[in-house]
């Protein structure tokens, strides 16, 4: 059998970071550096790999669709190359890009896995070692055609996770929907939660990093004014933050107009609860059924962060409103799970 190889798209992050007078920074080839001169990722049991790294390397609070989509068409580039994909990124914005990759890789059916870590690499508590380590392996010896993140012993579904801590070595949750996989003394991914491999080639759907988008957090007192000048043109996609089963203030009618007036303008708005486990039930209460009725839809128990994701990709595709609101509410790529069949 020969060794499995592992394409490595290294984006940025703290994981290849060096301290600076302004706090760490990511350096040109330092990484790979590190990498050639640590034994453990040359040993036999690795899967063989290449590092393509990017330029400039980004703290992934500096990311934007823009480079999902040169991550992406990489990954088509060199698909049939490899066995698998590991994408080294910050943790900030490693969500977003985990979720933009899920819908803009179509058919796939090869492991893409997202890792990076809390601490540098070059540090000694580095929690980088094991998690590039681990996330190799996934790749290279396991059947996962998905996007998912890997950090500290738990493989994520990519679009269900979500950064929960700035300081843990845990960094990601993934509240509704069980983790793909557990690693303790062995490797266990569970067969039953993947998502079934594609039998046809992974196609490229890009995003258009031009698409105007808004996501905006509710909370006591907000104005309607205020929701106004978010929801008008240019903006096309809303992911509205709402409380808990995805209510919000049905007593302030200039703020209902406001979302109402956008949705006849052809305005995608997305309800995403606030909370982080749960989600949205339009019908459980007046405060929610208020939004259904000004044309907002469910977002379900999608993560706010997938929202955005796939708001970019649908709107990307020149599709109707309707056909993008449906959409929005259909689980696509394992993003959202509806309870009750409206
Ligand atoms: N600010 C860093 C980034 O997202 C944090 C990390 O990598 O953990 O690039």
């Amino acid at each position: 059998m020969p060794k499995p190889h592992v394409f490595i798209a290294y984006t940025g992050g703290t994981i290849g970071m060096k301290q600076s007078p302004t706090g760490y920074i990511p350096v040109a080839g330092y990484l790979a550096q590190r990498m050639e001169a640590m034994p453990e990722f040359q040993r036999d049991e690795m899967p063989t790999y290449t590092i393509h790294e990017y330029d400039p390397l980004l703290d992934s609070a500096n990311m934007t669709p823009v480079e999902w989509g040169k991550i992406a068409a990489d990954v088509v580039a060199h698909y049939d190359e490899y066995d698998g994909f590991i994408i080294i990124h910050g943790t900030d914005t490693m969500a977003y890009t985990a979720s933009a990759l899920s819908f803009m890789l179509e058919s796939l059916g090869k492991p893409v896995i997202l890792t990076g870590s809390q601490i540098p690499l070059a540090e000694v508590r580095s929690d980088a070692r094991e998690n590039l380590i681990t996330a190799m392996l996934l790749a290279g010896q396991f059947r996962i055609p998905e996007v998912c993140i890997y950090m500290n012993g738990r493989l994520l579904r990519g679009n269900r996770a979500r950064k929960v801590s700035g300081m843990g070595f845990d960094a990601f949750a993934s509240p509704n929907f069980p983790v793909l996989g557990q690693v303790g003394v062995q490797i266990e991914v569970n067969r039953s939660l993947l998502l079934p491999a594609s039998p046809f080639p992974c196609r490229l759907q890009g995003v258009r990093p031009q698409i105007h988008l808004a996501s905006l957090r509710l909370f006591p007192g907000i104005s309607a004014e205020l929701v106004r000048r978010v929801v008008a043109p240019p903006l096309q996609g809303l992911v509205l933050e709402t409380y808990g089963a995805g209510n919000a203030p049905s007593d302030n009618i200039p703020l209902l107009d406001a979302l109402a007036e956008a949705n006849e303008r052809g305005v995608i708005i997305v309800n995403c609860t606030q909370c982080l486990y749960g989600g949205v039930e339009m019908d459980d209460y007046a405060t929610g059924h208020a939004l259904k009725e000004a044309g907002v839809i469910s977002g379900y128990d999608m993560t706010p962060e997938a929202a955005v994701a796939k708001l970019y990709y649908l709107l990307s595709r020149d599709w109707t409103a309707e056909r993008v609101k449906r959409l929005m509410a259909t689980e696509l790529r394992g993003e959202l799970t509806r309870k009750r069949e409206v």
